[in-house]
């Protein structure tokens, strides 16, 4: 079994898998229907100029799903992890329910957005939906008094943060991917450039990822349990 150093570089990828063991559902679990919408409806700019108060009205519904939901055991396994690796450790997620500053970790890339925070389609501020009228169905811009949207990547949208994740894959040691099948790019790609700038790359899922063959250490069950005694091995003195 591996002992990570405190100066390995580490960069770690969470997934839905992780939020899942927390309670949050994905729309992969539903057959592509999202509480029974249409992804194309809720989660891309052309639903949300057809429609802005449903999209509003499912967003506002997710975000507060997430505040009645906990971090589990694998969140503040990576509280620890940073706290050890300290400057040497970047966290990148593909999830937007906030949970792992809700654990404590300090810099959570959410290369997805998250979903208590929005913007104005016209000026681009942005704010803090805890700051909007839960009774509007449509929160406005305080300064121009446009639309503000979720602050979500929806499809067909970049990803945030892809430059800096870039440049942590390509020096750092081990590459971990949590809770995520592998299926979604970019950040099935990131596994494939951690591998070939020479990282260990090590994934913790449910199930064995599609992109296993760049995948050096696989270990199979839930973040929560098999996360901690990880960490617990790595960081042994
Ligand atoms: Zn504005």
């Amino acid at each position: 079994m591996m002992r990570l150093s405190r100066t390995t570089k580490v960069v770690v990828l969470t997934g839905a898998g992780i939020s899942a063991e927390s309670g949050i559902r994905t729309f992969r679990e539903s057959g592509g229907l999202w509480e029974n919408h249409k992804v194309e409806d809720v989660a891309t700019w052309s639903g949300f100029e057809k429609d802005p108060a449903l999209v509003w009205k499912f967003y506002r519904q997710r975000w507060e799903d997430s505040n009645s939901t906990k971090p589990n055991a694998a969140h503040y396994a990576l509280v620890e992890m940073e706290h050890y690796y300290a400057q040497h450790f970047s966290l990148v997620t593909q999830n937007v329910d906030g949970l792992h500053s809700a654990a404590g970790s300090k810099n959570p890339l959410e290369m997805h957005g998250n979903l208590n925070s929005c913007f104005c389609t016209t000026c681009r501020a942005k704010f803090k939906l805890h700051d909007t009228d839960p009774d509007i169905a449509i929160p406005l811009c305080p300064k121009c008094g446009a639309y503000l949207r979720p602050d979500i990547v929806w499809f067909g949208e970049i990803p945030y943060f892809l430059s800096e994740i870039e440049h942590s894959l390509k020096k750092c040691d081990v590459f971990i991917i949590i809770g995520t099948s592998g299926l979604v790019y970019p950040a099935a790609g990131f596994v494939m450039t951690a591998k070939l700038m020479g990282a260990k790359t090590i994934a913790i899922n449910l199930e064995a990822p599609d992109n296993l063959s760049f995948i050096d250490e696989f270990h199979q069950g839930k973040s929560g349990e098999v996360l901690p005694a990880l960490v617990k091995e790595w960081t042994a003195p």
